[in-house]
């Protein structure tokens, strides 16, 4: 796993800023729908650096077989698991986020039906658990970072360590010798997203673990080119938009969503607020197909808890306008703003309690 590129949280005299501002600001809501849908949202902050999806993420992603295994601690029947008699050079990664977990020079035949190991590939990669199902007591064996299943540890392996990790292949990837580390975490995505007021919508996701860049700009108009001053006045027909490049390992797609839908009030057509303009409308510019899916799926389960129908745009991104300079980080450059007051911190603050 490569966490180098990590998104840093704000510093502490930031933070402090940043928090002071909140409560300062604390009985100024901007809209009063959103926080039923905060609710309607939920989820907890994962402040833990373990993977956590949602179990219909996890389908599909990994195969019928990967699932049962990884994700409902099943069992591949033995001799039947591809790395069962497999011997070449290597490491053996977790098949559901890439975790390097054990080395081929420590795989040895155990006799079992079942991939075995006596050691782990480093001190961090597999956790064990106690685990009495079955009725004796035996050692789970998880990979530490996504808690997929692996398989169990038993007292009975070869030295040095006499131990035997007898673990499913379903749970296994394998890089040969002298590949290139699997960088599962390298590939990022990209939305842009319309929420009402850009200066909002970008300060709401900087903070987001797996968020690795945010800027603002204008999309979605019929003219070719668009500045701030002719966007503000709604000719050009593009909106306000943020764009959001993520760690799709790090932070799903559907806590993006969730995050969005719960910053904005994504009824009101042309309008948030006090802000009115084809410029404000909520809208998801996706990149990908499965974004697009996804987004549609939100909007449904939205539409059946909200009153009033979601007008949110699902359309595919177009032309993007990075918008100038002094929009950039505006909430973090201008926190004494009074709009930033009464409008992008109690939206902030909502941000994290979610
Ligand atoms: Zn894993």
């Amino acid at each position: 796993m490569n966490r180098e590129n990590r998104k840093q949280r704000p510093g502490v005299a930031g933070f402090t800023l940043v928090l002071s501002m909140m409560l300062f600001c604390w009985p100024l809501t901007y809209c009063s729908a959103d926080s039923n849908r905060a609710e309607a949202a939920g989820g907890d902050e994962d402040v833990s650096d373990k993977i956590v999806k949602p179990e219909d993420e996890w389908k599909d992603q990994l195969t019928a077989e990967q699932y049962r295994v990884l994700r409902e601690k099943g069992t591949e029947r033995p001799f039947t698991g591809t790395y069962n008699k497999f011997t070449e050079d290597g490491t053996y990664l977790c098949a559901a986020c890439g975790e390097e977990l054990f080395a081929s020079d420590t795989k040895y035949d155990s006799g079992s039906g079942w991939p075995a190991f006596w050691d782990t590939a480093n001190d961090s990669g597999v956790a064990s658990h106690d685990d009495s199902s079955l009725g004796m007591v035996r050692t789970e064996v998880t990979c530490s970072s996504c808690g997929g299943h692996l398989g169990h540890v038993f007292e009975d392996g070869p030295e040095p360590t006499g131990l035997r990790y007898c673990v499913n292949s379903a749970s296994l990837d394998f890089q040969p010798a002298g590949e290139a580390a699997a960088d599962v975490s390298a590939e990022l995505e990209t939305v842009v997203l319309g929420a009402g007021c850009f200066w909002c919508t970008e300060a709401a996701f900087e903070w987001v673990d797996g968020v690795t860049d945010v800027d603002v700009g204008y999309m979605g108009g019929e003219k070719k080119d668009a500045d701030y001053k002719r966007v503000c006045s709604g000719q050009t027909g593009h909106a306000e938009v943020a764009r959001i490049t993520y760690d799709p390992m790090k932070v799903s797609f559907q806590r993006v969503l969730e995050l969005f839908f719960a910053i904005h009030d994504p009824t009101t057509l042309n309008r948030q607020g006090a802000d009115v303009g084809p410029q404000y409308r909520s809208a998801i510019f996706y990149t990908t197909e499965e974004q697009k899916v996804a987004a549609e799926k939100a909007v449904e389960a939205l539409n059946a808890k909200l009153a009033d129908p979601v007008v949110t745009e699902i359309v595919p991104a177009v032309e993007y306008h990075l918008a100038e300079t002094y929009h950039q980080d505006y909430f973090r450059n201008n926190p004494e703003a009074g709009y930033c007051q009464a409008v992008v911190a109690p939206k902030v603050k909502k941000a994290k309690k979610l």
